[in-house]
């Protein structure tokens, strides 16, 4: 028994130990993607300087048939996903090639930016040793083009031959055309006849991934008291709705409030004798009297969390504490969904490890799955109940969304031979 336990140790360390080592194959991989990394620096420039904000519909076409051209040469078949036109966004580029071998890999990348043409310009800059600076440059063109690294090094040396790859860029990630069914729907058809999504936005470094996202929510808290004399408010006229909407409020805090990943937020509290609301807007005035019991007042925050289920236990348990009136009172939540979470499932837990092998075989160091806290939710959040997904493949940098955004181009080689390593690994 000892004897067998000691082969399957000695058998499993063999296995590991091959595992985080490259192969021949792998490292001609490697240094394939180094023989390409000007090429690839010249198409970043290039797309960078495209002004793509989400409502520049011609720069974000732009951007995309500038992609289109380069995966066109790497075999791939091109389609653009035009979108109605009460949507006023640009649409999505996806390019795919079709093959048995290994797993179907669906990697997603966004072809527009918060950078629309009437914000001050930042061209393509380079700033020191260690970074560079444009419109999108970390967030996320340079995810764009590790992607396209990965291929083109996979691609000339004959390992993308049987392979199913769909690149799925979207040209309105940064503000999602509504409605979502039909700005998402294509996306996520296509997504469920994959095996894995890989997202390309920024990298949290080399030792870092995301296995998880939370998603956001919204909801509405309408609350309703007696119209009365204030000197009664404790003596039988009831409580009014100030006080019940702050007892609401106040309970879903003490209640859930320590709950790990789950947070929401009371945004707009307007309460008084007369209110008026624009709920979309997020505005309204309202008026009130010191001496009268309020009759109506309204709430609206978010929600934020890391599963289906814990949204849905923390709905429920809101929705109790909502029923349980002050005297005099009676009020109603009403929730509207947003963008899902991606869980931290088993799936995306056995990827990571998989990839801290590929990372540790280039000589990279582990791979751990960063908090998910930390990141928003995104386009690989609409598919995550379908595929095992890690996020976080892209460019490592800082300032996403901010005009000095920038770009670490010590790191960005590694990250496309990462990206082509580990793709080539999950395509056999
Ligand atoms: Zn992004």
């Amino acid at each position: 028994m000892k004897k067998l336990l000691l082969l399957f140790c000695f058998y499993g360390s063999i296995g590991a130990l091959n595992a985080q080592t490259l192969t021949a194959e792998e490292q001609k991989i490697v240094l394939q993607t180094e023989k390409n990394f000007p090429q690839m620096m010249e198409l970043l420039k290039a797309s960078v300087n495209i002004n793509s904000g989400t409502f520049n519909i011609q720069g974000v076409k732009q951007v995309g048939e500038l992609y289109a051209a380069e995966l066109r040469k790497l075999g791939f078949s091109i389609e653009w996903v035009g979108l109605p036109d009460s949507l006023k966004r640009a649409g999505h580029l996806v390019a795919y090639r079709k093959g048995k071998k290994g797993k179907k890999l669906f990697l997603i990348g966004h072809l527009d930016t918060v950078f629309e043409p009437d914000m001050p310009a930042n061209p393509f800059t380079q700033l020191s040793d260690t970074t560079i600076t444009g419109q999108g440059i970390n967030d996320m063109k340079g995810g764009d083009v590790i992607i396209i690294a990965a291929m083109k090094a996979l691609h000339e040396l004959n390992l993308l031959n049987d392979a199913t790859v769909t690149i799925y860029m979207t040209g309105d990630e940064e503000n999602a055309g509504e409605p979502r069914e039909v700005s998402r729907g294509d996306f996520i058809t296509r997504a469920k006849a994959h095996d894995i999504a890989l997202g390309f936005e920024g990298a949290n470094g080399l030792n870092s991934i995301a296995t998880a996202r939370r998603g956001s929510s919204g909801w509405q808290l309408e609350v309703e008291g007696k119209q009365g004399h204030s000197s009664g408010v404790f003596t039988g006229a009831g409580y009014g709705s100030i006080y019940e909407a702050s007892r609401i409020i106040n309970t879903f805090r003490e209640t859930l409030g320590k709950e790990k990943y789950l947070s929401f937020n009371p945004g707009l509290f307007m309460g008084g004798s007369e209110i008026d609301v624009n709920l979309e807007a997020q505005k309204g005035s309202a008026s009130g009297k010191t001496n009268i019991i309020s009759p109506k007042t309204v709430v609206i925050g978010d929600l934020r969390f890391l599963s289906e289920e814990q949204k849905n236990n923390a709905r429920k348990t809101m929705q109790q504490i909502t029923a349980q009136s002050l005297p005099g009172t009676k009020a109603r939540i009403r929730f509207e969904d947003g963008i899902p979470a991606m869980a931290p499932t088993s799936g995306n837990e056995a990827l990571a490890e998989e990839l801290s092998k590929t990372n540790l075989a280039l000589g990279f160091g582990k791979v751990t799955p960063g908090n998910p806290g930390s990141r928003g939710a995104g386009d690989i959040s609409y598919i995550a109940a379908y595929l095992d997904c890690l996020d976080g493949f892209g460019a490592s940098g800082k300032g996403a969304h901010a005009p000095g955004e920038v770009l670490n181009v010590k790191e960005f080689p590694k990250l496309m031979k990462r990206a082509a390593v580990f793709i080539y690994r999950l395509t056999r």
